[in-house]
């Protein structure tokens, strides 16, 4: 363990509201990985690991805390029986990787007793996850082969067509996705699996992604139109669905886009939370990212228990009815979705909070 450098205590001091930050840190693997956990209100904390070269450590910290934080809100907002966490370890995984450091972030994992249960994340992948199950039993998303429920992109995907379906009823009062146009940007393993779904509706797909080939084999796979990625948020169509990167809508993007909805899996897709009312201006409907994009996660926590492959789906599909409970309260409640998504959230996070005090 190690304490860290003084460029990082301001980000500690703003993530104040976190339950236990933890720096794990081994020289002989050179190992140095930080896990937060910022609520366990409803269950043991559960995110994923990302694996990532950050300038200093204290930006490492700033991300930790804030990525812990967005997944309270987004298994709080998903219904699930758990609280968020997340870690980080610091590094190009592609210079330090190595299966002695996974295996010594995976004993800091296990350290921590079942209050953190980690998963896949940007830069880390199933391989890793079931390395980590041979130290510890607090990792979800291994292999099938493990118990696991294997990668998590089908379920987001289908948690995000759901998502479109109820935005569809709200917006056009059909869940009929069937000739509406739909731009994705970013063909990877989400979005692939999107377009195809999406097409197998009937939908008007069209996809576009920086690497050429990805875009062409999906368009290939579902008969989609290829489009540039450059023009892809701003094409005049019925949904657009940033499947790419995050920060995408902001003040040059918002008003150049020519849809009715945006409904994507890209994590933070607002650059700030003032693009949310932004969006509402326009007349564009937002579905909060981190609620329709929550399929990954509800699959996952479908393993404590021993997974199902087509109950976790069902119960997946149910975002569907989740985001229209959300859009309904928006329209009552003359606010944006996003902030009826966070005030969901904070009422179950304040309900377990009051039930944990009477205990
Ligand atoms: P991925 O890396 O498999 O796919 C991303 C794709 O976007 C790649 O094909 C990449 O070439 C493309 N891309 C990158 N920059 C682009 C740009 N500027 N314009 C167009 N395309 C671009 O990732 P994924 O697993 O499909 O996840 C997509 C997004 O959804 C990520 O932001 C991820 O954090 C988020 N997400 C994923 C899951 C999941 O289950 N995989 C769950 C929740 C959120």
């Amino acid at each position: 363990m190690t304490t860290p450098p003084v460029a990082s205590v301001e980000g500690l001091l703003e993530g104040a509201e976190h339950e236990q930050v933890v720096f794990g840190h081994d020289r002989d693997t050179g190992l140095r990985a930080i896990i937060a956990i910022h609520s366990t209100a409803l269950g043991p904390a559960l995110g994923g690991t990302r694996f990532k070269a950050y300038p200093d450590l204290g930006a490492a910290v700033q991300d930790v805390l804030r990525l812990a934080r967005a997944m309270t809100y987004k298994n709080a907002a998903a219904g699930l029986d758990f609280g968020g966490g997340k870690a980080v370890i610091v590094g190009d995984p592609a210079a330090v990787r190595s299966e002695e450091l996974i295996r010594s972030y995976a004993r800091h994992v296990h350290r921590l007793g079942g209050a953190y249960l980690t998963a896949e994340d940007v830069g880390t992948t199933q391989a890793d996850m079931d390395l980590i199950r041979q130290e510890t039993r607090y990792v979800t998303g291994t292999s099938p082969e493990l118990g696991g429920s294997g990668d998590p992109s089908e379920a987001t995907a289908v948690g995000l067509f759901a998502a479109m379906k109820a935005v569809a009823a709200h917006l056009w009062s059909t869940d009929d996705i069937g000739g509406r146009s739909v731009t994705i940007s970013g063909v990877g393993k989400v979005g692939s699996h999107l377009a195809a779904l999406l097409a197998g509706a009937g939908a008007r797909v069209a996809v576009a992604d920086v690497n050429a080939e990805a875009a062409r084999r999906t368009a290939e796979m579902t008969g989609a139109e290829t489009v540039d990625p450059d023009a892809a948020l701003s094409r005049r169509c019925d949904i657009v669905s940033p499947c790419a990167l995050g920060g995408v809508l902001d003040a040059e993007s918002i008003p150049k886009l020519q849809c009715r909805a945006v409904v994507g899996a890209a994590n933070n897709q607002l650059a700030d939370d003032s693009c949310a009312p932004a969006l509402a201006e326009r007349g564009i409907l937002y579905a909060p990212d981190f609620l329709v994009n929550a399929g990954g996660v509800i699959n996952i926590s479908e393993e404590v228990g021993g997974y199902d492959r087509e109950r976790a789906l069902a119960r997946v599909a149910g975002i569907g009815a989740t985001l229209t409970q959300v859009l309904q309260r928006a329209a009552s409640e003359g606010t944006t979705p996003l902030q009826a998504a966070i005030d969901r959230a904070e009422e179950r996070l304040g309900a377990a909070r009051v039930r944990a005090a009477g205990r």
